[in-house]
């Protein structure tokens, strides 16, 4: 028989990746999303259930149809300035929300976990690479919600036969080589976001939050990962708990880092189109550089991402920001890689 998966939040963007991967590996898939950020267009393959994490007897009718072996939970809000002022809202959606879906799991009898986690909850980390032992000190509500869910499946943990996977991710980026999927995010602020938006001419130009940080070029540092690997990550996370392994938490990207300069270099090249880029301030709580270890994930998961480059990032991220004004991405050329990833 089939293994049913229970995806919360999979009608958004890193959800949607990872249900069309297990959809591909032949899961039996049910997506619960209020589609408050998510759409249900990005849902390629399973069955949708539209509802909010907050409705438990929703929640609990879902559990009580489907006989789920285990449940990938995405479901919370992720943006930092708003969780500054409305900390309520992240720990009702995030915290609260987390601690309603683990009671279904608890009266059901689901017993594995993997939740989406967060650089955040680092806060500032002062070395790198960052590892899984470098301290929790985060810095704003979101990281918070996020390290009190993390409690709250570690404590239950303890008690229960549940175990878990916790990934915490760094900055994610990129889209669905196909091009079916991608960020559809209104209000995007990431850099590689904004960047292919300044390419595009959707907006004048960017900012970049501070030149005066100690790195080579003066620009803050990120480790970028490709959401189809952050994808297979929880697919190796779930096969790693089906075969009954000890429950973990792993940090989540390539071990490698680009400065803010060198990404709207790469976004400028790749489209080939020059933009405006202004020199700013930093931006409040901003660290100098954050870049994991990826050796843990890939020696307990055995994760072997296939889309570590820079420009294969940018390039899916332009043609998926293009496909979806109707424009065909013929125009931006495609990156020779070292290692060429299979597209589905
Ligand atoms: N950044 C920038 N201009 C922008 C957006 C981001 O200079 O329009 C910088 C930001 O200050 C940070 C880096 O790019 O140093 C990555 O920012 P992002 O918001 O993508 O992710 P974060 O690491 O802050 O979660």
């Amino acid at each position: 028989m089939k293994k049913k998966i229970l995806v919360t939040g999979g009608a958004g963007y890193i959800g949607s990746h990872v249900v069309r991967q297990l959809g591909a590996a032949g899961y039996d898939v049910v997506i619960y999303d209020n589609c408050s950020t998510g759409s249900a267009q990005a849902v390629l393959h399973g069955d949708l259930i539209i509802g909010d994490l907050a409705d438990l007897d929703t929640l609990y009718r879902v559990f009580f149809q489907h006989q789920f072996t285990a449940v990938l939970h995405f479901a919370a809000s992720l943006n930092v300035p708003e969780s500054v002022a409305h900390p309520l809202e992240y720990y009702a959606n995030n915290t609260r929300n987390t601690l309603n879906l683990l009671r279904c799991c608890s009266d059901m009898g689901v017993n594995q976990i993997i939740f989406s986690s967060t650089a955040a909850v680092y806060g500032q980390p002062v070395t790198n690479p960052v590892t899984e032992s470098t301290p929790t000190e985060p810095i704003n509500p979101y990281g918070r919600s996020k390290l009190s869910c993390e409690w709250l499946i570690r404590d239950y943990a303890t008690a229960s036969s549940l175990r878990y996977v916790i990934l915490r991710y760094f900055n994610i980026a990129g889209a669905e080589p196909g091009g079916r999927l991608g960020q559809m995010s209104k209000n995007v602020s990431h850099l590689i976001g904004v960047a292919c938006n300044a390419a595009l001419k959707r907006q004048p130009g960017i900012r970049i939050f501070g030149t005066d940080f100690p790195t080579p070029d003066g620009t803050a540092i990120r480790d970028y990962l490709h959401v189809e690997d952050l994808a297979t990550a929880h697919l190796d996370a779930l096969r790693y708990l089906e075969q009954g392994q000890e429950s973990q938490i792993l940090n989540c990207g390539y071990g490698q880092g680009y400065s803010v300069r060198q990404v709207i270099e790469r976004v400028k090249v790749i489209s080939g189109i020059d933009f405006p880029v202004i020199e700013t301030d930093r931006r409040p709580g901003d660290p100098a550089c954050v870049i994991t270890s990826a050796d843990r994930i890939r020696q307990v998961l055995g994760w072997k991402p296939k889309y570590n480059d820079l420009d294969l990032i940018v390039y899916t991220t332009l043609a998926w920001e293009m496909r979806q004004k109707g424009a065909i991405p013929n125009s931006i050329a495609q990156p020779k890689l070292t290692t060429q990833p299979k597209v589905a």
